[in-house]
């Protein structure tokens, strides 16, 4: 499962965590401050987009029905609608 690591957080870190070998900070203690680093809290997003079906729309990603093209996100798998509406076959 991929772990994330929020930018400006790991930078904060590897300074903090990064100690220095005879006066010098080699790739192995930085790799070190990297690995000892906790993973950010994030949520994966998923991408989808609304497909015709009859009257209806259907998620692509969760097959969730809805007879009107609600929103940019999938009310029931959140996945993040791309605007495009395409045929089921797409
Ligand atoms: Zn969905």
């Amino acid at each position: 499962m991929a772990e994330y690591i929020e930018r400006e957080a790991l930078i904060k870190f590897v300074k903090q965590n990064t100690p220095d070998i005879n006066g010098e900070t080699t790739i192995e203690c930085v790799e070190r401050a990297i690995r000892a680093m906790p993973a950010a809290d994030v949520v994966e997003v998923r991408h989808g987009k609304w497909i015709e079906d009859y009257e209806f729309f259907k998620c692509s990603e969760c097959g969730y029905l809805t007879d009107y093209r609600l929103s940019k996100f999938c009310p029931d798998c959140g996945a993040k609608m791309n605007g495009k509406v395409g045929a089921d076959n797409a």
